[in-house]
């Protein structure tokens, strides 16, 4: 990685600003999910324990209007924070003005201070969003030049509390969290250890294009399940009845194919219903046996044994997007089954690359077996594409 470090400043006894990612589910003010806080407390620990002021922000939904605020203040999220490190967090419900920086200015060495949700900013003409300059330049001054952001889920984003602060600030660095993300996704499309399998699914080709094409060029092979599968199928003259297909991405597939000159792995079996449930007529069929009327809702065991040898040739695994319907138990063997692989095979650096995959591992039991499950959603699919994150060109370079 060749971006400076946490280990590489000096904080003691300085205002550090740290931008966090604390956008956690809220229902009636209870935290739903609160795993997005403890991922955070080993950069928020080490800076306690390195004695610095530790000023912390996040955004937290989207704020539209003022009615919005009641629901998406930082409040909670500072009460679970509190109880997560074991030390009092001081809130401040504003997100500038003289509360705040008197609050900032009396802290003493490791006290950890919290601010409103940085989007309180954005109904004033969406100055969080924007990267207003005057709010970048106001917030980087609550700090003594020292930045550290730790936010990856809003990396892929220009936003007044990354890119802003980092460029007013004179050093800005990944915290733990960010620099894993650099270190397992970043590493895949800078420098593989070959061989690198990427298993894609999920629902449709059209969200998942640009990474299945970069993918493609850096990948040893891509292997493709899931709902997009069928478009593939059916670009090579295999009848898909009425599964998920997009027809208007046909050729597109077909062109991936030629391009991927046999890298790109299509499946041999499905799962197939007459209908879209747990019911009904569900069989295992090959892929040139789809009856008419049916629909494919996940892999077969075929597919997933020939899915598994690839995976057990990998000496990286990147997994994102379900094999199938999952969220149904009559559709969850393929995305089990793939899922279980990639955990058993101990000796391949193993990543999972956000959304719908992190929560079928994690609902299946392996979320622990993975080298990395990757935070972020659009911010992962993007860093896979090969496109530049501001959030992470923005910190200083060693
Ligand atoms: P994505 O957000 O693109 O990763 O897609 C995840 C969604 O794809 C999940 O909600 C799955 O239920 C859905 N999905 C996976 N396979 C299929 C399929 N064969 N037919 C319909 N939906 C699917």
């Amino acid at each position: 990685m060749n971006k400076k470090v946490m280990e590489d400043l000096q904080v003691s006894g300085k205002k550090v600003l740290v931008r966090v990612d604390f956008n956690v589910p809220i229902k009636g003010g209870i935290i739903t999910d609160d795993n997005r806080i403890l991922a955070a407390q080993e950069t928020i620990k080490y800076l306690i324990k390195n004695n610095a002021k530790v000023i912390l922000f996040s955004h937290l939904g989207k704020v539209k209007s003022e009615k919005d605020k009641t629901k998406l203040t930082m409040k909670p999220v500072a009460h679970r924070l509190s109880e997560v490190i074991n030390q009092d967090v001081i809130f401040i419900d504003q997100t500038r003005g003289e509360k705040l920086e008197k609050a900032i200015n009396d802290l003493n060495d490791g006290q950890v201070l919290m601010f409103e949700n940085t989007r309180f900013e954005d109904i004033d003409n969406k100055k969080e969003s924007s990267n207003d300059p005057e709010l970048a330049k106001y917030w980087a001054s609550l700090g003594d030049g020292i930045f550290i952001n730790d936010a990856f889920g809003t990396a892929h984003r220009t936003h007044a509390s990354n890119v802003g602060i980092a460029s007013n600030s004179q050093i800005s660095v990944p915290g733990y969290l960010l620099e894993k993300e650099i270190k397992f996704i970043g590493g895949i499309i800078d420098q593989p250890t070959r061989p690198l399998v990427a298993i894609l699914g999920g629902a449709k080709i059209s969200d998942k294009i640009g990474v299945i094409e970069n993918l493609l060029n850096v990948a040893d092979y891509v292997v493709i399940g899931g709902g997009m599968g069928y478009t593939f199928l059916k670009s090579q003259g295999h009848y898909v009845g009425d599964s998920l297909c997009e027809d208007d991405k046909i050729e597109l597939a077909k062109e991936l194919i030629e391009k991927g000159k046999g890298k790109l792995i299509l499946p041999v079996d499905i799962v197939v219903n007459d209908q879209f449930g747990n019911d009904g007529d569900i069989k295992v069929v090959d892929i040139d046996q789809i009856p008419v009327d049916y629909m494919g809702l996940d892999m077969g065991p075929k597919t997933v044994a020939k899915f598994t040898e690839y995976i057990n040739k990998a000496n990286t695994v990147i997994w994102n997007g379900p094999m199938g319907v999952f969220e149904m138990s009559s559709f969850i063997n393929g995305t089990a089954g793939v899922c279980k692989a990639i955990a058993a095979h101990k000796e391949a650096t193993t990543i999972i690359g956000g959304g719908d995959s992190a929560a079928a591992a994690i609902q299946l039991g392996f979320a622990s077996d993975f080298t990395h499950i990757s935070t972020g959603g659009g911010a992962s699919l993007e860093y896979l594409e090969g496109k530049e994150l501001p959030g992470i060109t923005c910190l200083t370079n060693k």
